[in-house]
């Protein structure tokens, strides 16, 4: 079996995604004598790991979302198109996108498919409504309006009990973002905020961490796990374990924890960081393929060339990807991608086939988290290290991997900002980031004639309801 081109045209690649794993593909065909397509729903290419520091105002959205366009200009072979993907077609070999009211259909002779992963609330979406996750510039922008705004209605609020409700915040969800949101959301409170409001004291507020399991950042093991709930606690953080939210609204939280008891929190602002979900093209191409599935989170189950069955030219990488061992980090989208574009690379250049193929291999480079300004934890296969140097390695590690120099340049100014004082570069939030993606749901829903409307009134940028997706 081959993926080459049969006809005088060039083999046309098509990449669905704009993350880690969809530009990292782009990035390695970029001199291969192919046409790249990348299509994704988001115009920028997001830089998920430091999403909690626009929640908390400390990035802005273009220090970690630049254009993809601009990311890309160089790469005289790629064109980048904005849209929702919502149809792929093995046989036709080709993939449908929607801009608005505009679909699009593009051919490909090979697919890249990297459309990540999205929150998943198991099966109570409408917490969604009251809780936002961590996943979209949407969501951060959202979190921080949540944030900033209790403050402020705490500071007007009258009764005692009203005034406590703003000042509680809940983070659901002791994995890497529900600890560094945390953190940071402490820090604000305890840092940044003081002395800014006549009638409160910011330091006054509660952040509780809920975990289902039985430690926080578990997969890092119980040293670094220990490490990071001591630090937590110090700066002043609740955290409970053992503990599922069973319920949630407007005003706050019903917690069932492992002994049997249940407890109600009151809390105006609330973050879930508890699980994922793969994007549901995983489970359309699946469906569409000779035989792959889709495990319980909706991720690819692919073959050991990340393809799926009876179609080697179908790529499936990064979160959306079920292949064991390999984490949903942005090493797994690199790697995954970086492998899939080195093999069409060499197939269509003849320097290979499809039977001399070698199974994917993921090589650990590790994982980390932050927990507040200069401590972090760091694990690389047996090494485990926290506290300051951990922080460094941090934050090298983020400067490497955000994409441009400017980008790199002002975070490291707003760092200074942020760390060395008290102040925090980003603290503007609206009252329409704070109701805009309930607006939306409510205005678009799927209806036909208010996408008209709207493609008359020009399309958005795509960080509106296509991320909210
Ligand atoms: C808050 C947070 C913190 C994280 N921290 C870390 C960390 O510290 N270290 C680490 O290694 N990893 C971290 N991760 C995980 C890491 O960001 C992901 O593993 C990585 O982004 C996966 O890359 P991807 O390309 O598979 O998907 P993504 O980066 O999620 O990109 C998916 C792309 O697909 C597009 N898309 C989705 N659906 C469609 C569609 N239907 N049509 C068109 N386009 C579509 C999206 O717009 C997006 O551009 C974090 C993730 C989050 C959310």
């Amino acid at each position: 079996m081959s993926i080459e081109t049969t006809s005088a045209r060039r083999h046309r690649v098509v990449v669905l995604g704009s993350g880690f794993g969809g530009l990292f593909a782009c990035r390695h065909l970029r001199r291969a004598d192919v046409d790249v397509t990348l299509i994704s729903k988001t115009s920028t290419h997001l830089f998920q790991p430091l999403l909690y520091q626009v929640a908390t105002g400390i990035l802005s959205t273009g220090e970690i979302a630049p254009a993809t366009r601009q990311v890309l200009k160089k790469y005289k072979n790629t064109t980048v198109l904005l849209g929702d993907v919502h149809e792929i077609d093995l046989s036709a070999r080709t993939v449908t996108h929607r801009l608005l009211a505009h679909d699009t259909v593009t051919p490909f002779d090979s697919l890249i498919v990297a459309t990540g992963a999205q929150q998943s609330y198991f099966g109570n979406d409408r917490f969604a409504t009251y809780a936002p996750g961590m996943k979209t510039i949407d969501d951060a922008l959202e979190l921080r309006a949540r944030i900033l705004g209790s403050f402020e209605e705490a500071e007007v609020a009258t009764d005692p009990a009203v005034r406590e409700r703003f000042l509680t915040f809940v983070v659901v969800g002791a994995g890497p973002t529900g600890v560094e949101l945390a953190g940071q959301i402490a820090e604000l409170a305890g840092r940044t905020m003081v002395g800014t409001f006549r009638n409160i004291d910011p330091r006054t507020a509660r952040v509780i961490l809920i975990e289902g399991a039985d430690a926080v950042l578990k997969p890092m093991g119980p040293k670094l796990g220990a490490a990071t709930a001591k630090r937590l606690t110090k700066m002043g953080v609740e955290i409970q374990l053992n503990a599922m939210v069973t319920d949630l609204d407007a005003r706050g939280v019903t917690v069932k924890y492992t002994d049997g008891t249940t407890q109600r929190i009151e809390a105006a602002c609330k973050v879930w960081s508890a699980g994922v979900q793969a994007s549901p093209l995983g489970k359309l191409l699946a469906d569409a393929s000779d035989g792959t599935e889709v495990d319980r989170s909706g991720r690819v189950v692919v073959e050991p060339d990340l393809t799926v069955k009876g179609h080697p030219n179908v790529f499936v990488v990064g979160d959306l990807m079920a292949v064991p061992g390999v984490p949903g980090q942005a090493q797994g989208a690199i790697q995954g991608a970086t492998y899939a574009a080195k093999l069409i690379r060499s197939e269509v250049a003849g320097k290979s086939t499809v039977a001399d193929r070698q199974p994917f291999k993921y090589f650990d480079k590790g994982s980390m988290a932050t927990i507040s300004r200069f401590d972090a934890v760091v694990k690389m296969g047996r090494i485990e290290f926290s506290g300051f140097i951990a922080w460094l390695a941090w934050l090298g590690l983020h400067l490497y991997y955000l994409i441009g120099y400017r980008s790199r340049l002002v975070t490291v100014f707003e760092w200074m900002v942020a760390f060395m004082g008290r102040h925090r570069g980003q603290m503007a939030a609206t009252e329409q980031w704070l109701f805009a993606r309930l607006a939306l749901e409510a205005i678009q829903g799927n209806n036909e004639d208010d996408r008209e409307v709207h493609a008359e009134l020009g399309s958005p940028t795509g960080t509106s309801k296509a991320e909210a997706g």
